[in-house]
């Protein structure tokens, strides 16, 4: 079974062959800076197996996908969002995913208006 897709920029940040601003790190876990952000603080939450999209998503993964919330919690605690944040996961092209390997966005550190862009 394979853990990485020897193309995918986000397993090569995860494996530190592409650099990547890394703000939070562990054995299942990566979240950095996203290169091209819409908020003040957006980061990114990916397991550091390669998993393509929720799609992707078996009952196995329940614990690695429960732990990208735990992180996503320490991770807007870090950097200071008492005034709160947003989780998004785009999933498949009507939701405008780009790219396919899991990944929740965390957003903050302004109002963030209306949740659905209609
Ligand atoms: P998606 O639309 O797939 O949910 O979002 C992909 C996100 O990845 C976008 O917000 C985009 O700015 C970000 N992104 C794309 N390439 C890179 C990269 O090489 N490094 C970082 N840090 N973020 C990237
Ligand atoms: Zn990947």
């Amino acid at each position: 079974m394979t853990h990485h897709d020897p193309e995918c920029i986000f397993c090569k940040i995860v494996r530190g062959d592409l650099p990547g601003n890394i703000v939070y790190h562990d054995e299942q876990v990566t979240a950095f800076h996203d290169i091209n952000p819409i908020a003040p603080v957006h980061v990114l939450i990916v397991p550091n197996k390669h998993i393509p999209s929720v799609d992707g998503v078996e009952p196995a993964d329940e614990p690695l996908v429960g732990h990208m919330f735990t992180v996503a919690r320490q991770v807007a605690q870090t950097l200071g969002l008492s005034r709160g944040y947003r989780l998004i996961v785009n999933t498949g092209d009507h939701a405008g995913q780009v790219v396919f390997h899991l990944h929740m966005h965390l957003l903050g550190g302004r109002a963030l208006g209306p949740m659905l862009a209609r």
